[in-house]
């Protein structure tokens, strides 16, 4: 038994109604239950109910026991002095007002269906992934194209507190702000720390002076980044590119007091990356996107689709990057630019965040609505949540359906949240 669970009851009544009468033998008639409250304070606010002959307008408190009242020292906190229904699982003790009247306390536990009961019981024990996965195909796909509906609006909205927090750190500058959300993620897992603070220590602003100068750009990235600091005196063995890189970085370094600003070699990750995703070929990518695309935001921002999202993405890196997929070595074969699902990882991960980011900044509906439709155009991501999803007979068609399917996994059906997922609610309704 859980508090969440009489939550459950009293805001769906599942419990018998006939001859409703409190602890004390007075009779409840409830008109409003009330709205459930997720903040500080009593369950449920704003209900009404009347008890004896007085109708009452105030909260209703939840409790397994009647004496939590007390554990939970509600009898000194003022919030708690609206309360008009005490409801409980199981009434230990009378509780009383600071004015020394009773709170009028109703039990649900021999009003409570035991079916249902059981029912949750054995959802709460189970062992398995999903809880309901016996029961999943039995219910409506309303129930849960609307829960999926819910939770990625949810993960929307995770996604943009982060935006705003960069947002914050960057005194409201969008640009400045889009160009580190996408620097992390042109690191991708791996690499998306270091890729961050080369962003923060690189400020967007001294790459916009340079940005009709490739070589540049390239300088500062590889610069910041490590790749120019002569870590194992070996400048013997470095080739021309790199050497007039390292010539390039000295004279921005002093232009830019960068000195403090650049990272260790030792800071990126190769270990199990493919050779098109190193971090050097990121980097060379990253350059020339930001030369192609210096204002940053502004084209992100007014992306109409994938399509056109994707092309200027998936720009050709400068022709050393061709040719290396490290410094000095030649490759064999020439170096891709961004693959597909890269791109496509970039606008879930970049574009739609930002998009609900400033959407929200801007109450603007707008936005949203776009960052909705390029996760609508997105294929779905393949994974061992979303396998999961498919072998339950859940449609898994775009991202839109992916990333919401992600987030009700991984928050809801691991934490056993089935009281608030609209199929576990389903379920028990039955
Ligand atoms: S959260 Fe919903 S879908 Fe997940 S296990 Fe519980 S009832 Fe099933």
């Amino acid at each position: 038994m859980s508090e969440s669970y009489l939550h459950f009851l009293w805001q769906f009544q599942y419990f018998n109604k006939a001859n409703l009468q409190t602890t004390d033998n007075e009779l409840v008639e409830i008109i409003k239950i009330g709205r459930l409250n997720t903040d500080s304070g009593a369950d449920f606010q704003d209900a009404r109910i009347i008890i004896g002959d007085v109708e009452w307008a105030g909260a209703v408190e939840v409790h397994l026991k009647s004496s939590d009242w007390d554990i939970h020292k509600h009898q000194n906190d003022a919030s708690y002095q609206n309360v008009i229904l005490h409801l409980v699982w199981e009434n230990d003790k009378p509780i009383l007002r600071k004015d020394g009247t009773k709170i009028p306390t109703l039990t649900l536990r021999e009003r409570a269906d035991k079916s249902r009961l059981q029912k949750y019981q054995s959802m709460m024990e189970s062992k398995a992934e999903m809880p309901c996965q016996n029961q999943f195909q039995d219910v409506d796909d309303i129930k849960k194209l609307s829960m999926l509906d819910k939770v990625l609006m949810k993960r929307l909205e995770d996604k943009s507190v982060i935006v705003n927090h960069f947002l914050e750190e960057n005194n409201q500058d969008w640009e400045e702000t889009a160009y580190q959300v996408l620097a992390k993620n042109f690191g991708f897992k791996l690499n998306a720390e270091p890729f961050l603070n080369l962003a923060k220590n690189l400020p967007l602003k001294i790459l916009q002076k340079h940005r009709d100068n490739l070589s540049q750009i390239e300088a500062l990235f590889f610069g910041v980044a490590g790749f120019l600091s002569n870590e194992n005196n070996d400048l013997e063995t470095w080739d021309e590119y790199r050497l007039n890189l390292r010539k390039e970085f000295q004279f921005l370094t002093s232009k830019y007091q960068l000195q403090d600003k650049i990272l260790g070699q030792h800071e990126w990750k190769y270990l199990r990356l493919r050779p098109a995703n190193f971090p050097t070929v990121r980097l060379a990518q990253f350059a020339r996107f930001i030369h192609e695309n210096a204002n940053l935001f502004s084209v992100l921002i007014h992306l109409e689709n994938v399509k056109s999202f994707a092309k200027i993405l998936k720009v050709k890196q400068s022709d050393y990057w061709i040719e290396h997929y490290v410094f000095h070595r030649k490759s064999e074969g020439k170096v891709p630019t961004l693959g597909d699902s890269s791109a496509e990882n970039v606008v879930i991960n970049t574009v739609v965040p930002l998009l609900v980011s400033y959407a929200n900044q801007k109450d603007n509906r707008e936005y949203l609505e776009k960052a909705i439709r390029l996760l609508e155009e997105l294929p779905a991501e393949q994974n061992n949540i979303t396998k999961h999803w498919q072998s339950m007979g859940l449609q898994i068609k775009t991202a839109f359906d992916s990333q919401g399917s992600i987030e009700w996994f991984n928050h809801f059906c691991l934490s056993k949240k089935c009281l608030s997922c609209n199929v576990g609610v389903e379920i028990l309704r039955k």
